[in-house]
């Protein structure tokens, strides 16, 4: 099989209170699992995407099937949603990314409510994004399991920073809720990780 479900970098419970332990390990060993098994049922089907790495799937998006479309950026998106959380994580952004998010945003207080209203203003189910595009840091957000590598994305960038508002993320804990996740998810954000995915979009 092409690819394999990441073990979670931390315990299923080691988020609480922020993200309760019953749905991290649905969110993880049911939800990424499933996006995993239906790519590689996909791909087994496609001999011509055999080779093909998870970025250049979701990059040639468009042209695939929309249950490789749909079941990649699942696996894309998650596989980095991961290792940008961490426990005791959130406070001010550090190191090069938090002195750009300043300059780019006014403050980094100014930054979460901007990238809160991408969060909870997405429609349904999609993703809210930091991503450096042309260049700067943007927030944007996605539909489903799109992201801002696709050839689809409304607005393409390499991504820094992302968080989960489909309710299957959220909705044992917050129920309808979406700004209360929004705002646990502050406290869990990795930086050091955010940075190293900056470093590596600019
Ligand atoms: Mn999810």
């Amino acid at each position: 099989m092409p690819f394999e479900l990441p073990a979670l970098p931390y315990a299923n419970n080691a988020l609480e209170p922020h993200f309760d332990a019953e749905t991290m390990e649905i969110h993880h060993d049911k939800h990424h699992a499933a996006y995993v098994t239906n790519l590689n049922n996909a791909i087994a089907a496609t001999a011509s995407l055999s080779e093909k790495t998870i970025e250049e799937l979701c990059v040639n998006a468009g042209k695939n099937s929309p249950v490789i479309r749909n079941n990649g950026g699942g696996h894309y998106n998650h596989s980095m949603f991961w290792k940008l959380l961490k426990p005791n994580g959130g406070g001010a952004p550090t190191g090069k990314l938090g002195e750009d998010i300043v300059s780019t945003f006014g403050d980094f207080a100014k930054f979460k409510e901007e990238f809160a209203k991408a969060a909870v203003s997405r429609f349904g189910s999609g993703w809210a994004w930091l991503v450096v595009a042309e260049g700067k840091l943007a927030i944007t957000s996605t539909p489903n399991q799109d992201n801002p590598i696709m050839d689809v994305a409304e607005v393409k960038g390499a991504p820094v920073l992302c968080l989960d508002v489909w309710e299957h993320a959220y909705y044992l804990k917050y129920q309808n809720k979406r700004a209360d996740y929004i705002n646990a998810f502050w406290n869990l954000v990795n930086w050091d990780e955010a940075n190293v995915l900056y470093a590596a979009a600019k």
